[in-house]
Parts: structure tokens; sequence; C-alpha cells
């Protein structure tokens, strides 16, 4: 028998349970999967012992360039280190939204030059450019991303809903996800208005000028487009048990919709807002610690698809200056470093999640949503994308330590059990437990569905 190029030994995590194995692994892909442990003969091994050997963690909400002073190198060192291998990057960046084909070929060549780990890009469309959508999808967009808030009329646009619906039937025909960060500008400004007239400023008023209804009643009208148009909705962020409920219920009548959660709505609340201020400020915001159990106990039912960080990289100056003013500071959290470890240290740790339904999370059902071909599982012909992670080792957050120039988390001084011990992709060590040992570059872009059959060099001589 011919000696592998790779073997990795471990507690394996296969879709249908975890196996005390070993996988043998030529040119980047998976070959073998054997119940025997010392059987396969490989070039490289790496024994991991007891340690978790989990398909390669997918983070569908990441946003490399809000902060147009980080990047795919800054960005994508932190997932490695966090053990996600492929991240699907936002199309908000600054100062221009991935909104035509021009600047989408741009972001994949420099995805190609800066990336250590593998990229899968959303796009998404100006007031008045869902005719985009077709195009976009044919450039390699993995999804689309709209808003029903406005953020910024350029940047981050509020879509009128005639336009919305437009927009889902287009998805609808390309046969891709429409995702919505789904809260109502209305309610939420006069609130805020209000607030600030009567010098209510303070950590808590983020929350309670964008109550629960303000995400939900929105979430709820999506729902009935989507039931008209046939769309494939997705609702990212979803921030409180109600939206969740909502979404449960559409889903009973067959409507197409998927519900995916962050990090930090099922780990904090709002007396973590109010104690940390700025740190913990993100959009929708935190809620109440009943609402976040009743999240916690949707998350172990299997009612949400899946987990993201909503990575956004802010550095300390931007959280500063809502020191006085929580209104003044920008929203939005890092969380591609800490996340795994977090939800791992939360979830299986505790024995309120099982490893295969951790890997459901952050790797079976992202790849399956997004229609990743060659990810999101450990099985024979799949990319050789893998991280390990200790469930015994025992550690600090220290944001002092990230690989961002965002060095700030509500979680500094937490202290964690589940290390991410080796990152894994397409069969080469990425992160070794210690340093990245790959060089920016290595990252390759996953392109989407509307291009499958193309290969990567058909897509860049396009
Ligand atoms: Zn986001």
């Amino acid at each position: 028998m011919n000696a592998y190029h790779l073997v990795v030994r471990g507690r394996i995590v296969l879709e249908t349970g975890v196996m005390e194995g070993e996988l043998g692994i030529n040119d980047g892909v998976i070959q073998t999967i054997s119940p025997t442990q010392h059987l396969l003969k490989g070039v490289q091994v790496l024994d991991f012992g007891r340690s978790y050997v989990f398909p390669g963690l997918i983070d569908a909400h990441v946003h490399c360039y809000t902060n147009p002073e980080e990047g795919f190198r800054s960005n994508t060192a932190a997932a490695a280190v966090g053990g996600i291998t492929t991240i699907l990057d936002m199309p908000y960046d600054s100062p221009d939204p991935i909104t035509n084909v021009e600047r989408f070929e741009a972001k994949v060549q420099l995805l190609e030059k800066e990336s250590l780990v593998d990229v899968a890009l959303w796009a998404s469309i100006a007031k008045g450019g869902a005719e985009q959508i077709k195009p976009l999808a044919e450039a390699g967009a993995i999804a689309f991303k709209l808003s029903t808030f406005e953020a910024d009329p350029y940047r981050f646009p509020r879509i009128p809903d005639d336009e919305v619906i437009k927009a889902m039937i287009f998805t609808r025909e390309v046969g891709m996800v429409i995702a919505f960060h789904a809260e109502n500008g209305e309610l939420i400004e006069s609130l805020i208005a209000e607030y600030i007239n009567q010098g209510l400023v303070a950590p808590r008023a983020h929350m309670e000028t964008r109550p629960p209804v303000s995400e939900s009643v929105e979430v709820l009208k999506l729902m009935e487009f989507a039931y008209w148009t046939g769309a494939k909705l997705h609702i990212v962020h979803v921030s409180h048990p109600r939206t969740l409920e909502l979404i449960q219920w559409f889903q009973q009548q067959g409507v197409q919709v998927t519900a995916e959660t962050c990090y930090p709505y099922v780990l904090m609340d709002v007396n973590d807002l109010e104690r940390l201020g700025p740190k913990a400020k993100m959009n929708p915001p935190l809620r109440e610690r009943s609402d976040v159990d009743r999240m916690w106990n949707y998350v172990k039912a299997g009612a949400f698809n899946l987990i993201s960080s909503d990575h956004v990289p802010w550095d300390l100056s931007r959280k500063e200056a809502g020191k006085d003013n929580i209104f003044s500071a920008a929203p939005g959290l890092p969380g591609l470093e800490i996340m795994a470890s977090l939800i791992f240290d939360y979830g299986v740790a505790r024995g309120h999640l099982t490893p295969v339904q951790f890997a459901n999370l952050f790797s079976h059902h992202p790849a399956q949503l997004f229609q990743i071909a060659a990810k999101g599982k450990i099985a024979p012909g799949y990319d050789a994308d893998l991280t390990v992670i200790d469930p015994y080792a025992e550690w600090e957050i220290d944001e002092r330590q990230f690989q961002t120039k965002a060095r700030i988390t509500p979680f500094h001084g937490q202290k964690v059990q589940g290390k991410v011990i080796h990152t894994i992709i397409r069969g080469c060590t990425v992160y070794d437990g210690k340093q990245i040992v790959q060089q920016p570059g290595f990252g390759k872009f996953v392109a989407g569905s509307a291009v499958k059959g193309k290969t990567r060099s058909d897509f860049v001589s396009r």
C-alpha cells in the first residue's frame, strides 16, 4: 500500500458520530476514512490523540473591509488561529460596497494575494441595482445580502420593498440564498431621537431603542415576501427568540427560510452591555437574560441552522468614541479568533451540545445552505479542511494577543475549556497551535454555485 501524503489521527467528527480513527489524505483531498488507527501509512502523520478532528469550520458572516485599516491579511490570520478554514466575506466594504462585477472581481484578486484561509464572497445591490444579481452570481458570488435598515445610504443602504421583491425573484432564478439584515429604521430612528433628546445615552439605551419588535416585524415582512416569490431567504444575526419562533411558523408553511444567530447573542446579555458599554455594542443589541436562555435552548434543539461571528474589527478609538454616549460608538465586535472555542466551551465542554451538533452549526449546515460543493464534511472526495480542538486544554482569552489591530473583546480575561490546536486547509497546516505557518495568498477563492463546473482558471481568464 502506498503512503498517503498526510495521515491524521484523532477523534474524528463525522456527520453520523465521532469515530476514533484516521484519515488518509492525498493532494489536499480526503481519500480514506479508517475506523482503525495505525493502519494507514503517511509521508506525514499528525496524531492528535484524544482531541477532536472537526470538518473545517466555516464562518458565514465576516466583515473584513468594514474597517479598511484591516483587510484579508489580518482577518484571515485571525480566522486561522480561531480554527476557521473558510470565511464568507460580507459585501459592505468601505469605501465601496460590492454591488457590481468590476468590484467583485477586484476583490477576488485581492483575496488571492492576501488571504490565509479560503474565502467566498457575498455580493449586494445598490438602490435600483437588482439587475446586477445575475451577473454577480455568474462572477462567483456565494449569496446576496441586503438590508431593510439604512446604516449608510451608499455603503449599507435600505433597499425598498418593491426592489426587495425583484431581488428575491432574481436570486430564486439563480438558485441562490438572499439574506437580510432585518431591522426597522422608522421605529429605531424615532426612539434614538427621543432618547437623545432626554439625555438617555447610557449603554442600556442601545438595547431599548432597538426593541425586539424592530427586528421581528421586518423578518415577518421578508418571510411573507419569500412566501410569494419562492426565494431562499436567510435571516442573519437573529437576536431574539420571538424572531426564531416566527421563522419556525413560516418554515411549517413551506417557506424556505433559514436562521442564523451570532455567538454574542447566546453567550452575553444586556447586563454585559451595561457593564462593558461600547465593547459590547452590536446591531441588533444584546437582549435580556431570559431571552438569551431561550435562544440557547433553540440552539440545543437544532432550530438554528448556523452560528456565525459577524466579525467586525473596530479598533479602540471607534469604541471609545461612545464612552459618554453609547450612540456614538461603532457597532460590531471581532469574533473570528475566539468564537469556535467559546461555543465549544459553553456547548460541548459543558455537555449542552454533542460534537456532531457543533459540526452541524459550523460546517455541515453552512456548506449545505451556501452550496459549497467540496467543503463542509469529513468524507472521501472532500477538501481536507480540518479544525482540531483539544477538549481538555484550559486557557484564558487575551485580547492583546489578537491577530487583528482590533484588540478588543468583551470576552477578555474569560477562562475557556477547549482550544483550537491545529488548523488544516486542503491538507496543509495553516496554524500549528503556536503560529501561522503559511504565507498570505495561500487562501483560495471559493466560487458560488452559479459557476459550478467552471474551474478556477476559467474564472480568472473569463
Ligand atoms: Zn454583519
